[in-house]
């Protein structure tokens, strides 16, 4: 992937700090990292080879600042020749990662305007905390292509009030590196996939880190070895995969429960006679009626009503109460559903009436 460092050295300012790749590795050639400097490749961007051609070209996008911060104090008198480099590439498109978006503004272009078009700018977000100082800041700024970074992701962190926003194209989530990496669970990663899925946000599974968890067992995972490992989870998502849907009915056909109810005479007559536009105008009205509220009346008491297809479909895909929904979709109890989270459980129900349907 090509890099462009045009300044090194930073401060720590956050948990996610703590293990600085930077610092380590500057630390192994005696070099201070809290000393920040322009680099001899400034300008790169602008370089030529002898035949004319850009140094920097592809389709790949560059990193920018890998070994510093685009946002860091010190940078202030340099970036506003940094955002010119990149306004007059409009053939590559750059990468920014930031712990500090609350400076975005600083030295910002005069025609910046919503954003350049080859600008992509990522938000990291190690933990909850730092997710809900950040990503309000983030999320009010002009900026074209929005992206969140959860690494190394330290906890389960909730994005859904964001996700809801429509405005973050992808979440990337990845553990820590080095001797001293902190632990990385499966579970904080598949969390926020599942939060992608339902909010129709692209999800990106980095690399493990070099201390993972999965399934209670704690793994230690060489470098070279962390993003494959990732890879072969098979777990990015982008939207209109449908796969994860084939996925969760095949969890939900390996529970006793949840696969013993299926559409019978009844159901299939009343199916029949209302059409499916119509099953799906009742599925709207009962999710937002009996499982959206944030405290649901009666809510882990419903049984299946009998006669209608959407109740009998709701205890098969384990979307019948708070309880269910948090246990086989990770929708946390005692706050409303957003409305892309209403949809996720109608599409899951209409799918389900489906595949009964087919199944004849
Ligand atoms: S902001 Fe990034 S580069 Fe700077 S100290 Fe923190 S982890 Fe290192």
């Amino acid at each position: 992937m090509p890099i462009w460092n045009p300044w090194h050295g930073c401060h720590k300012i956050s948990p996610g700090c703590q293990n600085c790749y930077v610092y380590r590795r500057d630390s192994q050639f005696g070099k201070d990292s809290s000393q920040v400097a322009r680099t001899g490749n400034f300008d790169l961007p602008l370089r030529k080879n002898r035949d004319g051609s850009w140094k920097l070209s592809g389709e790949e996008p560059v990193y920018a600042c890998m070994t510093s911060d685009f946002f860091l104090p010190e940078a202030d008198p340099w970036r506003a020749e940094a955002w010119e480099m990149i306004r007059l590439r409009q053939d590559l498109s750059f990468v920014i990662i930031t712990k500090r978006i609350e400076r975005f503004s600083v030295a910002l272009p005069a025609d910046w305007g919503d954003g350049y078009a080859n600008v992509t700018i990522l938000c990291t977000c190690e933990n909850q905390e730092q997710a809900d100082r950040r990503l309000p800041v983030f999320l009010s700024l002009p900026i074209r292509r929005r992206e969140v970074i959860q690494e190394p992701m330290l906890e389960e962190i909730h994005l859904e009030p964001y996700l809801a926003s429509g405005k973050i194209l992808r979440v990337t989530c990845g553990g820590e590196s080095g001797e001293e990496a902190r632990l990385c669970d499966y579970g904080w990663i598949l969390d926020t996939r599942s939060q992608c899925i339902r909010f129709g946000t692209a999800f990106h599974f980095k690399q493990t880190g070099a201390r993972f968890q999965k399934e209670g067992k704690v793994y230690r995972i060489d470098r070279k070895f962390q993003e494959s490992q990732a890879r072969r989870a098979g777990i990015d998502w982008e939207p209109g995969d449908r796969r994860w849907m084939d996925a969760l009915f095949d969890r939900l056909s390996r529970s006793a429960f949840r696969s013993s109810f299926h559409l019978r005479a009844r159901e299939r007559a009343y199916l029949e006679e209302k059409g499916m536009a119509v099953m799906e105008q009742h599925a709207r009205d009962f999710v937002r009626q009996r499982l959206a509220p944030a405290e649901p009346a009666h809510d882990g008491k419903q049984t299946p009503m009998k006669g209608h297809p959407v109740f009998l479909a709701q205890h098969a895909t384990g979307t019948c109460c708070r309880g269910c929904l948090y246990k086989w979709h990770r929708i946390p109890k005692g706050r409303e559903l957003y409305p892309a989270e209403q949809d996720y459980v109608v599409e899951i129900l209409l799918e389900w009436i489906r595949r009964q349907q087919k199944s004849g």
